[in-house]
């Protein structure tokens, strides 16, 4: 089945809605991006591809890349991760303090900031070259091996980064990040700064797709359980406090980024990634939620 129509076909309609959202300038280096551009790919588990707009160009892939380093964290550690970080939607912001001081230091989740820094402390320990090795794990799971880190965002997020540093700060003094602060942030602002287009974006989560196994070279990645237990997570947790209107609205789990992009995956069938700069108010795509549940509504292909 090709999409390519449908997407078109949304795509139109979507350009008479006013895009009310503004690209994140937080981190200066993101401020920079032309915010008009768009882009859509779909990979169905048996290897058709769909595509439309600028699907091929790169972007920086932001929070997307907590996936990644969770599922790496979740595939190599041997104790229990959730003594670490706990499984429930945030219900605050990405980047909030607020529920960390009343947690005692423990993430509501791996998927907002905080969590993802302590998957990258866990990483600093369980790898013998963190950058290089989560690079080589999401150049193998996209089958594209020029992916890579763009040092200049992840300088500009360093240089701004006075919320992520307090977060680390926080956690620290309640004994949950074991390494020293700078090299876990290090690993932090780096993957952040990873740039992928929407076809690599869809590539690589389609084994999220498929019971854990990357269709291309057959690699079993997670078990078909702890698959299933990181869909879930990203259905409940992939939109920092808009997790609830995603899945209501789009009904699939998925993830999204401060960079526009957004990934998300029909277990047995495919995965999606649409990007659009500009975010709502929540720090998503405005369009590319937009464009989600339509796509959802048209084909009737949500979870639920
Ligand atoms: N690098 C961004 C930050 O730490 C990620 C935010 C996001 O995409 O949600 O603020």
């Amino acid at each position: 089945m090709n999409y390519s129509n449908t997407f078109q076909e949304i795509y139109n309609e979507l350009q008479n809605v006013e895009d009310t959202g503004h690209v994140a300038d937080y981190i200066p280096e993101l401020a920079t991006v032309n915010p008009n551009q768009f882009g859509v790919h779909l990979t169905t588990v048996g290897g058709e591809h769909s595509a439309f707009g600028d699907s091929e160009k790169r972007f920086s892939i932001q929070s997307i890349a907590k996936v990644f380093a969770f599922v790496m964290a979740y595939s190599r550690v041997k104790s229990n991760i959730w003594e670490r970080m706990d499984l429930e939607p945030a219900g605050t912001p990405f980047n909030s303090l607020v529920q960390l001081e009343y947690d005692k230091g423990i993430p509501r989740n791996p998927f907002i900031n905080a969590g993802a820094i302590v998957v990258c402390d866990i990483l600093v320990d369980e790898l013998a070259s963190p950058k290089e090795n989560v690079l080589s794990f999401i150049r193998g799971l996209s089958n594209s091996h020029t992916i890579d880190y763009n040092p200049i965002v992840a300088h500009s997020e360093k240089k701004s980064g006075y919320r992520n540093y307090a977060l680390v700060n926080l956690m620290k003094s309640f004994g949950n990040i074991r390494n020293n602060i700078d090299k876990v942030m290090d690993l932090y602002f780096s993957i952040c700064s990873i740039e992928m287009s929407c076809r690599e974006l869809a590539d690589s989560f389609l084994f999220l797709a498929n019971n854990g196994v990357v269709p291309h070279s057959g690699e079993q990645i997670l078990s078909p359980s702890r698959t299933k237990r990181a869909n879930a997570l990203m259905q409940t947790c992939g939109f920092y406090d808009e997790a609830g209107q995603f899945t209501f609205k789009v009904g699939l789990p998925g993830k999204s980024g401060v960079g526009g992009g957004i990934v998300a995956v029909h277990p047995l069938k495919y995965s999606i990634a649409v990007w659009s700069p500009r975010l709502n108010k929540k720090g998503n795509s405005y369009k590319g939620m937009l464009f989600l549940e339509e796509f959802t509504t048209k084909t009737e292909l949500s979870i639920f």
